[in-house]
């Protein structure tokens, strides 16, 4: 044999990515997402943003914050090259609007979002409404998901906002590291609770940062969720990567290297 093995490459349909958590200080992690965009994303036929893919988002008057502008940009360039993009909000980015759609060239869902890709029925959410078991972080969620709180938070000046967005986040880092490891986790009832009301066998998600396929036995037959991996490029070893549906409907995992994962 003086050929080398070719694995038939099954064309991509979908990507899945999470919990980049872009952010300025983290210049690798941002190169590598955009490497993913150029490489990957322009080859399929949509790219599902499945939450957090911004550190935090004050508004869409942050917009031309460098960093910001850069994602921005690099998001447009897919768009525009003909995949379409789609975008479920994170606990940290849920304050995204309408203008940076239209920049971005990407269309708003709701969480959950139950879709139907190369003929595989499933249901994608960002996975923080399934962390029941953390009641402190459900009510803060209540709050800030309030149209009413969020148009009074928009109305604040830019810089007062961002101040108010670090305060939260250093209250949120400490609040944290006291929480148990299975609180900060989906709680298993709620995870049933939205394959039932969806009525699918297949549910994407991220936001808990334990990339892992979990396989159920449930009355209604078998299901299956799969959990995003988050990404830290600018760690040792580096860290991050997506899911893929191929036009075959099989789900695959990738490192942020590109290399399939079994
Ligand atoms: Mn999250």
């Amino acid at each position: 044999m003086t050929t080398s093995p070719t694995k038939a490459q099954p064309e991509p349909v979908a990507l899945f990515v999470s919990d980049l958590h872009l952010q300025a200080s983290l210049p690798r992690t941002v190169q590598a997402f955009r490497v993913f965009l150029r490489e990957y994303a322009v080859k399929a036929r949509q790219l599902y943003l499945m939450g957090d893919l911004f550190e935090y988002w004050a508004g869409d008057d942050d917009i031309d914050a460098p960093c910001n502008r850069e994602v921005v940009d690099a998001l447009r360039q897919v768009s525009d090259a003909g995949t379409q993009v789609f975008w479920i909000a994170g606990n940290r980015d849920f304050l995204v609007g309408a203008q940076f759609a239209a920049a971005a060239g990407l269309a708003l869902l709701p969480d959950p979002y139950v879709t139907d890709i190369a003929g595989v029925p499933l249901v994608l959410a960002h996975g923080d409404a399934q962390c029941t078991d953390d009641t402190a972080y459900m009510a803060f969620r209540k709050q800030v998901r309030d149209p009413r709180w969020q148009r009074d938070f928009l109305a604040l000046p830019l810089a007062q906002r961002k101040q108010i967005i670090e305060g939260m986040r250093s209250e949120s880092k400490a609040a944290s590291r006291a929480k148990s490891y299975d609180i900060m986790d989906v709680n298993e009832d709620a995870i049933a609770g939205l394959f039932d009301t969806s009525g699918v066998a297949i549910m994407i998600h991220g936001h808990t940062h334990r990339p892992a396929q979990h396989d159920y036995d449930s009355i209604a037959g078998p299901r299956v969720r799969h959990v995003l991996p988050d990404w830290d490029c600018d760690s040792e070893p580096p860290r991050g990567g997506w899911l893929a549906i191929d036009s075959a409907g099989t789900i695959r995992r990738y490192g942020v290297d590109g290399a399939e994962l079994s």
